[in-house]
């Protein structure tokens, strides 16, 4: 098959139209058959849930090459299950996981030529969703949904290096208790961008959420987990029912424990210890981890003993290993490849 004419190692993080999307369309109790299409365009009515009071979920995934000339994808299972817990708690009818791991391997394969190859770094980012498409103005759940699967390549996250970043403790919060902030909903990021916009305004890259609660416990940042390395080499990631279950996280924890004989454990954790902890980083799909140097907390700062040059140690042989597990040069566990060809 032949790749697309793409500078791989120069694209950035906007939407590239493929060729192919996947489609299914929920009406009368059922999804239909769904298939591949070739159409972009989304025909909805102007007063469809989706627009009216977000009725949307949605994944993100990647496709990649492996240094054997394999495309994969990376634990679509656990993303499949991910979007059943997300629809359900919006009153979403569930596309069962079995068929969207069927319908990303379809749009992947059909996209094939847009996969880039092993080694530059870009990957083709995947995007199931599904939203609520027919006319709602009383407020309850839409009758009738789309779920729809495109991919868009993407270039490589860190180029020249993965630098450190700076995060900000935010004012505003993120999820409320009870609320929706471990599902990916739209509505969690449109609520976000104020904050986000804010934080780049003032020179930061990230905001870190508290508990809305009792403000003093880690949550996460918009779009990504924390994971802490404590001073005797200890993972430590928070827990908490209000952030997203990030897969990237509950793979980390198991190379941690697996493959580096590290010990990793998933718990509160309060704001006044990260102080005192020797490494930091974000975790999620889009970076694997990114690294972070420095969290200010209204003008005080913790810089971590890592530094704003590079990544600690252990977020390192951490970001290694899993980056060689899904690139196929470090024996994966059972089941965490899914090849499409
Ligand atoms: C998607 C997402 C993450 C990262 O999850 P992965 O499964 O690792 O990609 C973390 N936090 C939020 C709020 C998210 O939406």
């Amino acid at each position: 098959m032949e790749k697309k004419n793409i500078d791989w190692g120069n694209l950035g993080f906007g939407y590239v139209k493929t060729d192919y999307r996947y489609v299914s369309n929920y009406k009368d109790g059922k999804w239909d058959e769904g298939g591949l299409t070739t159409d972009d365009m989304v025909t909805i009515s102007e007063c469809a849930g989706v627009l009216q009071y977000a009725q949307t979920v949605f994944e993100g995934m990647k496709a990649y090459t492996t240094e054997d000339g394999h495309i994969v994808t990376f634990r679509p299972d656990l993303n499949g299950e991910r979007m059943e817990h997300s629809a359900a708690r919006l009153e979403m009818p569930v596309f069962p996981k079995d068929r969207f791991v069927d319908a990303v391997v379809q749009t992947i394969k059909a996209n094939a030529a847009y996969v880039p190859p092993y080694g530059s770094g870009a990957t083709l980012y995947v995007r199931p969703y599904m939203f609520g498409s027919d006319a709602v103005i009383g407020v309850k759940p839409a009758s009738e949904y789309q779920f729809r699967v495109f991919t868009t390549p993407v270039g490589p996250y860190f180029k020249g290096g993965a630098k450190p970043i700076t995060i900000r403790v935010s004012d505003f919060d993120r999820a409320a208790p009870n609320g929706t902030g471990h599902i990916k909903a739209g509505l969690n990021y449109a609520m976000s961008l104020h904050a986000i916009v804010d934080a780049h305004k003032n020179g930061f890259d990230e905001n870190m959420y508290l508990d809305s609660k009792t403000r003093t416990k880690v949550e996460e940042t918009g779009g990504a987990n924390f994971l802490f390395v404590t001073k005797d080499g200890k993972v430590v990631t928070p827990k908490s029912d209000s952030i997203l279950p990030s897969i990237t996280r509950r793979s980390l924890i198991y190379v941690a424990k697996e493959y580096l004989g590290l010990e990793a454990e998933e718990r509160e954790v309060y704001f006044d210890e990260v102080k005192d902890f020797a490494e930091c980083g974000l975790c999620g799909t889009a970076a694997v981890i990114s690294p972070v140097g420095k969290i200010v907390d209204h003008g005080k700062e913790i810089c971590f003993p890592s530094g704003m040059n590079e990544m600690g140690p252990i977020t390192k042989k951490l970001y290694e290993t899993l980056t060689g597990i899904q690139m196929g040069r470090i024996q994966a566990p059972e089941g965490w490849l899914k090849v499409i060809e």
